[in-house]
């Protein structure tokens, strides 16, 4: 069984901490054994950052050198592909058509955030006298980043990419359930050019590893991704500290389907939207709402496209598998348990589609489904479901996996109130041919990104964060993410002659009467 380290001050660092072994969901097989950080180890690193750090080697290079060492690591990656997308596939369990797509998808994160600094202008500002004033941005210092399981390189990347760009030294902290693929990156940047102690990554449990990592008072950032419940427990020790913190949290996206939707595209969408990654992402497609006109149309051809995607499910590295396990047995056990509840709390609930664990032989490759952690999609048709205080968990919880619930409106303003209808308030997709409606009620719904005709989208320029609390704070992406990672210092310069100043700034002159003040 392979065993691997952490990655600290360039080199592969054997960790103190209890040894996390690493399993493959779609079989269950243990097949790797990772290193964990113990609290020496977090003391230890973010020394090494912070000296990284206050040596300047890369917080004080120019950018042009910074931007340069970015697309080097862009390049490095697409050679590394090969290696990088099955071990992701193994430790995720997604499927590798879903991994093809993603991981080389990742490059544009880094030339993005390279051609931010090539073309980084520095704002002079209107401050009034004979002053030239204008901003500088520097680097914070070591930033501590922690990752989820369920896209770990993206998210690590869209992190790592605007951090290093700043000149920040990173210290990078996976999930525990998928550290492999992360700690791969160390070499791949060392490579491109990222000095040593400025890039490390410490696998660890959140609360041994993760709790270690953000209390460190030389800590000046965190930026995580993960559930509200990390998020908050986070956010509290971050806050004490008076550092900074980005926080991208849990989801519940709805969809809104209007009757003058194209209903096929509507359908695609639904199944992208929710299906992706086993539904473990944070803007799926959980609650679609869908006009009551179109309602049995849009069931009907979602049962189709349900029954399609479970006959193609097998194992994750065949490229014609549609849809992988889920990441664990507790998360397997969270999604049986939503769908339980939902069949017992709300008789009139009618199942679609899916609805009971996996098992037996693939239809598609003879994998045996019953090892693995797998689900099929689910969409259950929740009719009568009460006040909005009755809500059964199914609408108001974040699942984790390939469950949709969908309901019945009547009117435009019913489907904005059932969208609002969360604490959750991240993604969210409109599905219209009427633009005019679509302008309208994407301006109402409480959301971070509202996609129209369309579903996940997600662009190293275009903002990903949360509108609401329980989704967030900050976002990723664009050139907040960057100045995000930056502190200013705003530089004034008084072009004043030595006559002028000695004339108007001296305060104190006795019987003084036109000295300036501030
Ligand atoms: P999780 O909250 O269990 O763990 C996320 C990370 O936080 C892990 O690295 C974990 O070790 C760490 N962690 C947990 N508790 C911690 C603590 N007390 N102190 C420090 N670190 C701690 O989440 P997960 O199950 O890996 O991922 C699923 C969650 O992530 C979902 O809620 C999902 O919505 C969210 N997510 C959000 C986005 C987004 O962009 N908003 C994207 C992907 C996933």
């Amino acid at each position: 069984m392979k065993t691997v380290q952490l990655w600290v001050d360039g080199h592969d660092t054997a960790g103190r901490g209890e040894p996390i072994p690493v399993e493959d969901p779609a079989t269950g097989e243990i097949f790797a054994s990772c290193h964990s950080a113990s609290a020496c180890d977090v003391e230890d690193a973010v020394a090494v950052a912070q000296r990284a750090f206050k040596s300047g080697v890369w917080a004080k290079a120019p950018r042009e050198t910074r931007a340069t060492v970015l697309e080097k690591a862009a390049a490095l990656l697409v050679e590394q592909l090969p290696t990088l997308i099955p071990l992701e596939v193994r430790q995720t369990g997604r499927a590798v058509r879903e991994m093809n797509a993603q991981v080389p998808s990742l490059v544009r994160w880094f030339r993005y955030y390279a051609a931010v600094l090539r073309t980084e202008e520095r704002p002079v500002l209107p401050t009034s006298g004979k002053l030239h004033n204008w901003i500088e941005r520097e680097p914070l210092g070591v930033v501590v980043q922690i990752t989820p399981f369920n896209h770990p390189l993206l998210i690590a990347v869209k992190k790592l990419a605007p951090a290093l760009a700043a000149g920040n030294s990173v210290i990078l902290k996976p999930s525990e359930l998928t550290p492999l693929t992360s700690l791969l990156l160390g070499p791949i940047l060392k490579k491109a050019g990222v000095p040593d102690g400025v890039f490390n990554v410490l696998p660890g449990l959140g609360p041994v590893t993760g709790k270690a990592l953000v209390s460190h008072p030389l800590v000046r950032k965190v930026d995580v991704t993960g559930g509200t419940v990390a998020g908050r427990a986070i956010g509290t020790i971050v806050g004490a500290n008076l550092a900074r913190y980005t926080a991208e949290l849990g989801g519940k996206a709805p969809l809104i389907i209007f009757k003058e939707a194209n209903i096929d595209a509507a359908v695609n969408g639904i199944t992208f939207g929710s299906f992706i990654a086993s539904g473990q992402t944070c803007v799926a497609a959980t609650r679609i709402i869908v006009h009551e006109s179109v309602l049995s149309d849009l069931v009907s051809r979602l049962k189709q496209k349900c029954e399609s995607i479970m006959r193609r499910m097998g194992s994750p590295t065949n490229p014609e598998s549609s849809m992988g396990p889920l990441v664990s047995s507790r998360q397997l056990e969270r999604v049986e348990a939503l769908v339980e509840e939902t069949r017992s709390s709300l008789e009139s609930a009618q199942v679609i589609c899916g609805g009971h664990r996996m098992s037996g032989l693939s239809p598609l490759d003879g994998t045996n489904l019953s090892r693995g952690y797998f689900y099929p999609p689910t969409a259950i048709l929740l009719q009568n479901m009460g006040s909005s205080s009755e809500r059964p968990a199914l609408w108001t919880e974040e699942a984790f996996g390939p469950l949709i619930a969908i309901v019945a409106f009547a009117t435009e303003d019913q489907a904005i109130q059932l969208a609002n209808e969360t604490d959750f308030g991240l993604g969210a997709g409109i599905w219209t041919n009427d633009l005019s409606q679509a302008f309208r009620v994407s301006g109402q719904v409480d959301s971070g990104i509202v996609w129209i005709n369309t579903h996940h989208r997600n662009d190293p320029s275009s903002p990903w964060g949360g509108a609401t609390s329980e989704s967030g704070v900050g976002s990723e992406n664009g050139l907040d993410a960057y100045h995000a990672y930056t502190t200013t210092k705003s530089i004034i310069i008084n072009y004043a002659s030595a006559e002028e100043s000695l004339a108007y700034d001296d305060w104190f002159k006795e019987g003084a009467v036109n000295a300036r003040y501030g």
